[in-house]
């Protein structure tokens, strides 16, 4: 399937969570069959070449993503989790959302000294949770400079920002405005 074809999977649902939020929703996207299998393969080719040993996905829709390119390309998965689920030390970082603030954290002992690991997660909008990512990682000893998205939302920047701090970005669609 071609990117508009699945572009046009996606569901857009106006004033989710909050009014004025655009929610663009990959429910529908990743309940189609083809379309599934389709996105994962074209984000598999973004991430062949990137010389990586791991993914690295984001609670929750990033595992979806993330855990599917993985297994598509041999690499092993590195779950980045909201706080409070992982059952040992952890190291964490609180950021802000397009809507709110949150927290990720990662089992430090989940990346090698050096290990490079690639992001991989459905959407992403003002780069706060990719950047959180790339920190946890970093901090614990990832070499990490790619990160794979399905949907870009290029008004909110976020893209630009993870360029700026190191990470090459791809993705497979973007939607206008916010
Ligand atoms: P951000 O940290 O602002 O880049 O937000 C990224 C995360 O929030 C993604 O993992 C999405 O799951 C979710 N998200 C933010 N904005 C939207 C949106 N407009 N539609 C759907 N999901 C969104």
């Amino acid at each position: 399937m071609t990117r508009d074809e699945l572009k046009a999977l996606v569901r857009t649902v106006p004033d989710f969570p909050e009014p004025g939020i655009q929610f663009r929703d990959i429910t529908t996207l990743i309940a189609h069959g083809p379309g599934l299998a389709a996105s994962i393969g074209h984000m598999a080719d973004h991430v062949t070449g990137a010389r990586a040993s791991a993914i690295a996905g984001m609670e929750a829709r990033g595992f979806i993503f993330g855990a599917a390119v993985a297994v598509r390309l041999g690499l092993g998965f590195v779950p980045v989790r909201k706080p409070g689920k992982l059952p040992v030390e952890t190291i964490g970082v609180d950021y802000a959302l397009e809507y709110g603030t949150d927290r990720l954290e990662i089992d430090p002992a989940a990346v090698d000294l050096g290990e490079r690991v690639v992001i991989v997660d459905d959407l992403i909008a003002t780069g706060g949770t990719a950047l959180a990512a790339v920190e946890l990682l970093r901090r614990a000893g990832a070499v990490v400079d790619h990160a794979v998205f399905a949907i870009d939302l290029p008004d909110l920047g976020g893209a630009d920002k993870l360029r700026a701090a190191g990470v090459a970005v791809d993705v497979l669609m973007d939607f206008e405005g916010d």
